[in-house]
């Protein structure tokens, strides 16, 4: 079983710096990994355990941990080995632990994803953007081995697990939720920032925000954001409207910055965050009007250019705590 390796690496790791993450059971078998706070790097995952495996959703930035994370789903779940796994979306938090999953595990995801994270730069070394630079550890690409570009649907023994695209770019091009639709709980991806930012820089905010009605359709009893506390279906309604006030906040500064003739920049740096100032990750707000921008004028996003002026917003390097 590699879980054994991995409960003893874990025991060697620092404690310390992979303070607070926590598995959390959303329904019999069915687990929220969150990682606190939630801010840059620092993502949430999942794991369902049916009869005869465990489905993965998502792993996590860093080597030490994603085994911090793979090592509590062991534990959780006995002896039932992992199987399977799928990436909500392109980006390392979510998916650069992939290489630590056992080597037989079946990875799905969106096929706009695996060509994403076969061309991601960053896993080879992060850029000085963030503070302290992230150390990844020994991690590796491991794209998806199974791609699809709408829905698919996994079946864990008797449990059903319905993988779904929203049919558009929202968060990324190759956006991914896992719904159990027995169970009612949602792992929503990035789709859902709860308490945070939101980031659309590589996706759409127009995607994003037509994706708000399409999460609300599932009528989740649980859902797992992909940073942030977890939610029950009382405090879903909130939490999407807050993401729609935030995207119509960030189009409405667009369209005033670019009526101005400013920068995203300058557009950011003139505009009020209001009630979103006490969001973490407030210079999002640079990257998301770039986004907003290159979809009003056609262009696309110089991805590198847009980090360096989120960092002169934020006056440094990001923080982050991974
Ligand atoms: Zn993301």
């Amino acid at each position: 079983m590699p879980a054994r390796g991995i409960v003893s690496v874990v025991e060697r790791a620092d404690e310390t710096e992979l303070h607070g993450a926590g598995l959390h059971e959303v329904g019999p078998g069915i687990f929220a990994w969150v990682q606190p706070d939630g801010t840059w790097w620092l993502n949430n995952a999942g794991a369902v355990a049916g009869d005869d495996g465990v489905l993965i959703v998502d792993t996590c930035a860093t080597e030490a941990r994603t085994r911090r994370f793979l090592g509590a789903v062991a534990e959780a779940t006995g002896d039932v080995p992992i199987r399977m796994a799928v990436n909500t979306h392109q980006h390392g938090d979510h998916c650069y632990g992939n290489s630590l999953l056992p080597d037989d595990t079946v990875v799905f995801g969106h096929a706009a994803m695996r060509e994403a994270l076969l061309a991601d730069p960053i896993i080879d070394g992060c850029p000085p953007m963030w503070r302290p630079v992230p150390d990844w550890g020994h991690v590796t690409r491991r794209p998806p081995s199974v791609v699809f570009t709408s829905e698919l649907t996994v079946h864990l023994g008797g449990r059903r697990v319905d993988l779904r695209h929203p049919g558009h770019a929202a968060h990324t091009p190759g956006d991914v939720v896992a719904w159990l639709p027995g169970e009612r709980v949602l792992f929503a991806g990035d789709l859902l920032f709860n308490g945070l930012t939101p980031l659309v820089l590589m996706g759409s905010l127009e995607g994003a925000l037509r994706s708000l009605d399409w999460l609300a359709a599932f009528e989740p009893e649980r859902v797992v954001p992909g940073h942030g506390p977890l939610a029950t279906a009382s405090e879903l309604p909130e939490i999407l409207a807050a993401h729609e006030r935030y995207y119509r906040f960030v189009l409405d500064a667009a369209r005033a910055g670019r009526e101005n003739g400013l920068t995203p920049l300058a557009a950011a740096q003139v505009a009020d965050l209001g009630e979103f100032a006490g969001w973490a990750d407030a210079e999002r707000l640079v990257l998301n009007l770039h986004r907003a921008y290159a979809e009003a004028e056609g262009g696309e996003v110089d991805l590198l250019a847009a980090l360096g002026d989120a960092v002169t917003w934020h006056g440094g390097p990001l923080p982050t705590s991974v």
